[in-house]
């Protein structure tokens, strides 16, 4: 799961912001709002977390995109 870190700059720390989501088939998934923000979370999470190749699509639901694996893929 990967999530926004933001700075607040009234609180002075660094605040989790918790993206938005919607459901595609069975599962729920984070959307992006930008195809650029999208590849950076996904460059993020093969960096960081070892996850597989990451492919990024365009949502038929909304004007957002969305992360799929490349193993699983988009459907089950
Ligand atoms: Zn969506």
């Amino acid at each position: 799961m990967v999530g926004i870190l933001l700075y607040n700059v009234k609180m002075k720390q660094m605040t989790y912001h918790a993206p938005e989501k919607c459901w595609v088939g069975d599962q729920q998934k984070i959307c992006y709002a930008t195809r650029d923000e999208a590849e950076a979370a996904a460059l993020i999470a093969e960096h960081d977390y070892g996850a597989p190749k990451l492919t990024v699509y365009k949502c038929e639901y909304g004007d957002h995109w969305h992360l799929s694996s490349a193993t699983n893929g988009p459907r089950k």
